[in-house]
């Protein structure tokens, strides 16, 4: 690795990249690029031994072009401000590619997760709440965080929690957060869904001829030659439903160490045996590599990095041999290592697009938290129905008879879990034509990301119309 990167001039270094292919005013493309605001913490904690500690925590409101501020919380030692304003950026620009109404936000507490107990995580978590409460940087139609790295439901289910006990407005006080357990108003599906969309935008670009043959490559998931770097939620997932859909796992890479076998692991197996030995080291019939980072330089088709920012750099990336560069995290690939990449002409799904199922599927949360009704409660008998009065229409033209397993298997309506999946697929299918579409109508022909960020300023700016300003 070189020394540090900022992270924030690499978001900005690609902004400011696509920002010069439009006609905007600059001052306009300035505010757009602007992080509005950003709030930084420090508060006391008791340790479970009666210790008192101060946690350094962040909340960066990227944009409030349109409310609430949307964007998740990590649990990291090295969280810093920089990074917190970056990854509110990126949320900005995801919201805009998916058309999900929320300006970005993000949040990061400054801590080793693994080195607090659940309770003093639980202090940590309320205390950050409250803070956020009292400089109103929480609430359904303020900001609404969301788990990101080392955070999950059970973080969101205390800042609800939280939230909705000191809220004067109690009525809507779920839609503060998403994310949820099912029981305090979460969503199905969204535990899976950003690794899922991560799924339906690399299933959607290979299924792309034309592209496929730029590549070399065949069209189609099935046989795909995949490395996952990081197995977390979003890793793990995009590599359950890659396989699944006929993938082949050739490398696999935890913080660790990396494991490979061009026959393909399994990684039910990989998961079972990290959980009994403590590392992903040492799986039957794969070979170890040297480090973490040499997974990512593994000959397959598809690299998916889905750990943290700045695993690709100038340094590492002529030895990428990958021709679609997937990016599950935020931030994996440095400016300078997109370009090198993008010379050599491999294909790279931007984070800010291919990630965003996440949010998507937060959106859908937050939606049903302010309609207090779940997701197909009105349709899912109606359409049982429906669907019924078609198949007996149909036998009775036919003279054939169906079983009744087989009409159970036709008219089941749907539920709120189907609904969640199809609204998330489509998402990932449009917007990927979406932006697809910007690259190839533009002149310059620019890559997918810079595609991705012309399309994002498209729709922001017409935000601004007080402005004056129509695109
Ligand atoms: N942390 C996720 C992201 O980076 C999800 C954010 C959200 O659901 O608000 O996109």
């Amino acid at each position: 690795m070189t020394g540090h990167v900022s992270f924030y001039a690499q978001v900005t270094a690609n902004f400011d990249k696509a920002a010069a292919l439009t006609q905007y005013p600059k001052g306009l493309l300035d505010q757009i690029k602007e992080c509005n605001s950003v709030y930084r913490m420090a508060f006391p904690i008791e340790r479970d031994n009666g210790d008192i500690e101060v946690i350094y925590s962040w909340r960066a409101e990227h944009s409030q072009h349109k409310l609430p501020t949307k964007g998740g919380i990590r649990f990291a030692p090295d969280v810093n401000e920089d990074e917190v304003m970056a990854l509110a950026a990126l949320m900005t620009y995801k919201c805009a590619i998916v058309d999900v109404p929320f300006g970005g936000a993000k949040g990061g507490i400054k801590i080793d997760r693994r080195n607090y107990s659940q309770s003093e995580l639980e202090r940590i978590t309320r205390r950050y709440t409250y803070e956020l409460l009292r400089k109103n940087f929480i609430g359904p139609g303020i900001d609404v965080p969301a788990p990101d790295y080392g955070t999950g439901p059970k973080e969101m289910s205390w800042i609800a929690d939280t939230y909705s006990t000191l809220a004067a407005d109690k009525l809507d006080a779920m839609g503060c957060v998403t994310g949820k357990p099912i029981p305090q108003g979460g969503v199905r599906g969204r535990t899976e869904a950003t690794g899922r969309g991560v799924y339906f935008g690399v299933r959607e670009c290979v299924n792309l001829g034309e592209d496929m043959k730029a590549l070399g490559l065949s069209t189609g998931v099935s046989g795909k030659r995949v490395v996952v770097q990081g197995l977390g939620n979003v890793g793990y997932h995009a590599a359950k439903f890659l396989q699944e859909a006929g993938a082949v796992l050739v490398g696999l890479a935890e913080y660790e160490g990396a494991i490979a076998n061009p026959d393909g692991l399994d990684l039910e197996q990989v998961m079972a045996h990290r959980r009994e030995t403590k590392s992903i080291l040492n799986f039957k019939g794969a070979t170890n590599l040297p480090n973490p980072q040499a997974a990512l330089e593994l000959d397959c088709d598809i690299l998916v990095p889905a750990a943290l920012e700045n695993q690709i750099t100038k340094e590492n990336a002529p030895r990428v041999l990958a021709k679609v560069i997937a990016e599950g995290a935020n931030g994996p690939l440095t400016a300078e290592a997109g370009e090198i990449l993008n010379q050599r002409g491999a294909l790279i799904l931007p984070d800010m697009y291919l990630n965003a199922g996440g949010v998507t599927v937060s959106y859908f949360e937050w939606v049903k938290n302010l309609s207090h009704v779940r997701f197909g409660r009105m349709e899912k008998r109606f359409e049982e129905r429906a669907y019924r009065k078609l198949l007996q229409a149909s036998e009775s033209l036919t003279g054939k008879k169906l079983t009744e397993a087989e009409v159970a298997e036709y008219t089941g309506g749907p539920s709120e879990e189907d609904l969640v999946n199809s609204g998330l697929e489509e998402t990932m299918i449009s917007s990927y034509r979406q932006i697809r579409e910007v690259r190839l109508k533009h002149p310059a022909k620019p890559d997918l990301r810079t595609a991705a960020f012309i399309s994002a300023i498209d729709k922001i700016v017409t935000s601004y119309n007080d402005l004056g300003i129509f695109p």
